[in-house]
């Protein structure tokens, strides 16, 4: 038995029952490949039932509003992630009369469609014989041909791509690409892979060398860059109800078009006075007198690229302070509604 053949017998008898493998409906594969890029199967799969009952069909998420696609979406972080598949819905139906193109090059025209996003939709619902590369694919072919380039550089992504499309059954391209990324999430595991119930042993590079822990090799890690975020938890009461101030982000940055509170960064720990003062001079307050309720302690917050050390501090006024296009004043019992970050909503769990 060659490779492919091996690899395709055992997908066969230990592929586990997802519900995306039940389908060939471009839309639904494309969600499920564009939630569980950064999640676990377990809680992806909760997303994508609830995006399915959401938003059934292209149709349906490109006539949604962008607010309702980021709010269904909380939790999962990434949230570029959302708002691109909300566009390229869009241009799906506007463009394509709702009708997903039917081959990689013509998906990666979409935006946030990326290499393994359009080969995976191309194999698995056009038959196309394109091979995926993800982290997945990636460890198991580096490993089963021993490969000395990092995996996370151009050449190393180039060298995998290459030798996945020569091992490709043309004939099951979408199941075989199935198949490897399986592979590598039950078996070829990135910490104590089980070469003993590996299908592709006998031809295991890695393994004959018995180095499987120096594959894949990859480029050394730079260190995060580091962002203290002071919160301005700015509470007031109108009209007897409790209102918060939430800030919607609308520049080029982070969770673009989610909400957070008004918020001082600074590139070093600040103390709170420091902080405090800062916003008097602004006028954030509008003049009015207030009260720090509480100074919440640090909540660490990683991103791809990034490390969040953020500090809420809760402040009372007692007047209704300064609002501006992208700071409004919103009743506490209506926070939940927004869409807001993981760190915000982590925070708020304490609050309200
Ligand atoms: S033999 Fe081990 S290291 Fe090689 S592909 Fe199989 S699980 Fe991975």
């Amino acid at each position: 038995m060659n490779i492919s053949h091996s690899l395709l017998h055992w997908y066969s008898q230990n592929k586990r029952p997802l519900p995306w493998r039940e389908t060939r409906d471009p839309y639904k594969i494309w969600l499920s490949e564009v939630i569980l890029q950064q999640t676990r199967v377990a809680q992806g799969t909760e997303y994508y039932h609830r995006f399915l009952v959401a938003f059934p069909d292209v149709q349906s998420l490109a006539d949604a509003d962008e607010q309702d696609v980021l709010k269904l979406w909380q939790g999962l972080g990434y949230y570029s992630r959302a708002r691109n598949m909300h566009h390229t819905a869009k241009e799906v139906v506007e463009k394509h009369n709702g009708i997903f193109p039917q081959t990689a090059e013509g998906l990666k025209k979409l935006k946030g469609i990326g290499d393994y996003t359009a080969a995976a939709i191309a194999s698995i619902c056009f038959d196309e014989s394109v091979a995926v590369l993800d982290g997945n694919v990636a460890r198991v072919i580096s490993r089963l041909y021993a490969i000395n380039t990092p995996v996370d550089s151009n050449e190393g992504r180039k060298t995998i791509t290459d030798l996945a499309n020569n091992l490709l059954d043309t004939n099951h391209p979408g199941t075989f690409n199935q198949a490897v990324m399986e592979l590598g999430a039950l078996v070829c595991t990135p910490k104590s892979p089980a070469c003993n119930a590996c299908p592709i042993a006998f031809a295991c590079e890695a393994l004959k060398i018995k180095q499987i822990e120096n594959f894949p090799v990859k480029t050394p890690k730079k260190t995060p860059t580091i962002r203290h975020l002071n919160y301005l938890v700015i509470s007031f009461k109108k009209e007897k109800e409790k209102f918060i101030l939430m800030r919607k982000r609308t520049g080029n940055d982070i969770w673009k078009n989610m909400y957070d509170f008004p918020c001082i960064e600074s590139i070093v720990a600040s103390d709170t006075d420091e902080v405090l003062e800062s916003c008097v001079k602004s006028g954030f307050f509008g003049g009015f007198p207030f009260v720090v309720k509480h100074v919440s302690d640090e909540y660490i917050h990683q991103l791809s690229h990034r490390r969040l050390l953020a500090r809420f501090i809760r402040i009372e006024v007692k007047g209704v302070p300064k609002l501006t296009d992208n700071i409004t004043a919103v009743r506490k019992d209506r926070i939940a509604e927004l869409p807001l970050p993981r760190l915000i909503d982590r925070y708020l769990a304490t609050l309200l």
